[in-house]
Order: C-alpha cells, then structure tokens, then sequence
C-alpha cells in the first residue's frame, strides 16, 4: 500500500489529511504545532516528529504551507530522505517559479513534483468539495488521482508544466479579489443613497455585475455578519505573488496593482488575521461621509 505524508495542518491541510485518513489511507502527518497533529490523529492518521520524519516513511507527500518560503524550507529538509520514485504533491498557493525550481531540483533524485493548489476555502475543505488544479507529469497526476479525490470536487489537470496549476491558481485569486473589492465599492456607494444589500445583490445575480462577491459573499456571510474564513494576511499574500508571477514574465499588469493596494490597506487596518470581509469594512469606513455630513 502507498504511504502517504502530509506536512503542513492548518485551516486547509488539517482537514484535507483528515479525509485522506478517513478514507482509509496509511498517512503520516507533520506540522510545526503539536496540537495540529494531534487533530488529525484523532482521524487515523500516525503523528510524525518532523519533517524528515515523513521524508524517510511516506511515498507521496503533501504540503500545504503558508508561502513560497515555506515550501523551499521544507523541500530542502525533506529532499536528503526521500527514495527514488517519491512524488510531492504541493498544494500551498506558491508560485509558478518556486514550483519549477523545487521540480528540477528534486528530478536529479528520481523524485517527481505537482503542482497541485486548490480553490474553495476553509468550507470546500472541510467539506471534501474543492477545486485541485494540478501542473506536472500527467502519468504521475494520474496515479495521485485517487488520493486528490478525498477531499475534492473538481481536479483539473491544467498542463505538463509543473507551474501550470500554480499560476491558473494565483490568476483565479485575483479575479475573486478584485470581485470583492469592486463589489464592496458598489455596494457602500448603492448604500449611501439608501439602497440596501440585498436588493442589490438580487439584482446583481441575475444581471451581468454578478460575480463570486455579489452571489456568496455578500448573502451567505457579509449580510449575516459571517466571515468567510480567508485571511486577509493570505489574501495578500495571493496578490503579491500574482505581481510577482508577472513581474517574472514581464508581463505588465494594472488593476491587479490596485487591488492588492485596497487589500493591503484593510490588512493594515484590521491585521494579517483579519478576514476577506473586511475589505467590506474598510471601504465602508473609507467612503463613509465625513462627521458634519460634507462630502
Ligand atoms: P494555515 O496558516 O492555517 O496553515 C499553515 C500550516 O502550516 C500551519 O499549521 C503551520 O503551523 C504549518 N507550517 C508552517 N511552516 C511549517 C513548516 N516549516 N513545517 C511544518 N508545518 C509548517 O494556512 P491555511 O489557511 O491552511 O492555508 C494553507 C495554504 O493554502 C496557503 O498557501 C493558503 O494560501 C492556501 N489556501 C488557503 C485557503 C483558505 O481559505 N484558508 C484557500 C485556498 C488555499
């Protein structure tokens, strides 16, 4: 039987392990917070002492970490353990480059990397139904299938390119990042002439300014003062690799300059902790009339 590792437990990680192991896989499991592990144990899965430690057992490891940075302090950790024939599974929001760069790093070693992020949140998580957008080795992709079906809905194979899946991810970002920001502009200057949100949104929706914001956001968890459960330190983090991944290309972009400006000012305010709906917030207190009701 395959043995799996995973590294990397948090909001994402720890319940896609958690499926692995509940679908009955034999899984060893890593993250820098004891209690992490713990959680995930309690599914089935065995608690590794680090990283190495699922190096040496496990034949396809996945990670889902915080940054690029991350990911390359982990591959180099892992990379004097593993066996020829070992497959990573990155599923961390990372950049094309990094992903390339751990890919041929690791191809002298006979070890093969995908590219594998995702799409669908903390509740596409734990409810097994995100989105898998996978670059790299399509033989490898299709041996791994089985496993990225655990905890998704939809797996798309994106290309050969072990980047490929990393950069369809980090383009989807922004386009649901500049949706909230645009939404949230839309929405306070409907709401400063009295128009309220749910009647926007009803209109929106079946009109052609419908979007990600104006048919989840805005209902599901902004109306009923709900967060989504993405952080706005992440959030960032997304944009600024989306610049990155064009500045690399040379690639001249502009809008995306000045969402991730809205989006870094709302992280600036309410904390690399604070959620996607705050930008809601932050524009709401922006464009807010000025105490003696000038404009
Ligand atoms: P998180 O901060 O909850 O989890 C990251 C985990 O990695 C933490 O448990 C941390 O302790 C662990 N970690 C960090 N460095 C480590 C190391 N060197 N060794 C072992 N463990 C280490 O973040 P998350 O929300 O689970 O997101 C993980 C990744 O998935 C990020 O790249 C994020 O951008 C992406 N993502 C997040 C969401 C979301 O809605 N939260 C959605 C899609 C994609």
């Amino acid at each position: 039987m395959t043995r799996l590792g995973f590294i990397g437990l948090g909001q994402m990680g720890g319940q896609m392990a958690k499926h692995l192991a509940r679908a009955g896989n034999d899984i060893i499991v890593f993250d820098q917070r004891r209690a992490a592990i713990d959680a995930v144990a309690s599914a089935g899965a065995s608690g590794a002492d680090s990283t190495m430690a699922v190096g040496e057992t496990a034949d396809v490891i996945f990670l889902s970490l915080p940054d690029p940075a991350a990911v390359e302090a982990v591959v180099t950790e892992l990379q004097p353990t593993l066996d020829q024939g070992a497959v990573i599974v990155d599923m961390t929001t990372s950049t094309p480059n990094t992903t390339r760069s751990i890919a041929n790093r690791l191809a002298s070693d006979g070890v093969t990397v995908l590219g594998a992020p995702v799409s669908g949140g903390t509740s596409g998580a734990e409810n097994g139904t995100l989105t898998v957008m996978v670059g790299g080795d399509p033989a490898t992709f299709k041996a791994c299938r089985v496993y990225l079906d655990a905890f998704a809905a939809n797996v798309f194979h994106v290309g050969d390119d072990p980047g490929y899946g990393h950069a369809v991810k980090l383009l989807n970002n922004y386009l649901s990042d500049a949706a909230i920001v645009a939404t949230s502009e839309a929405i306070v200057l409907g709401q400063q002439i009295g128009l309220d949100i749910e009647t926007m949104c009803d209109v929106f929706n079946v009109s052609s300014g419908r979007n990600s914001a104006t048919e989840d956001k805005f209902p599901d968890s902004i109306s009923n003062g709900r967060d989504v459960g993405f952080a706005l330190g992440l959030m960032e983090k997304d944009l600024r690799l989306l610049l990155q991944f064009a500045d690399d290309n040379r690639v001249p972009v502009f809008l995306a300059s000045v969402v991730r400006s809205q989006v870094g000012a709302t992280r600036t305010r309410y904390g690399d902790d604070g959620d996607m709906t705050d930008v809601y917030e932050y524009t709401r207190e922006i464009m807010a009339p000025a105490e003696d009701g000038s404009r």
